[in-house]
């Protein structure tokens, strides 16, 4: 199992015992290594947002800024949700509704749980 560093530019300024390392009187705070980081690169939460206020608008500008709004149109609004309180034997339980329209349709449990089943055009 190898350890990552965590990415975040102000980890090893963060003074929690965990981070505290090295021989007496040789003790530096250091950045977190961890096997699990969040979005696969930071320790927590608050070093996430210190690399995004640091690096997003330049993240965004290298990946593509979008420039016009985007439209999730008629044909590909449909979600799929299910009542809770309808008990599970009833056929009526699990269905997609078009968010747009607001027209409902039932489905099956099995095309509930298929994860390529949808009624939107691709
Ligand atoms: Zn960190």
């Amino acid at each position: 199992m190898s350890l990552k560093y965590c990415q975040g530019p102000e980890c090893h300024t963060y003074t929690t015992q965990d981070r505290l390392k090295g021989m007496k009187g040789s003790k530096t705070f250091q950045t977190r290594r961890r096997s699990n980081l969040l979005f696969d690169e930071f320790c927590d939460r608050r070093c996430f947002e210190d690399w995004f206020r640091k690096y997003g608008t330049q993240a965004v500008n290298h990946f593509g800024r979008l420039k016009e709004v985007k439209h999730l149109t008629e044909q590909n609004a449909w979600i799929k949700n299910y009542d809770w309180r309808v008990s599970t034997d009833d056929s009526h339980r699990y269905f997609t509704r078009n968010e747009i329209t607001k027209e409902q349709r039932p489905l099956t449990e099995a095309q509930y749980d298929d994860t390529n089943y949808t009624l939107n055009e691709r």
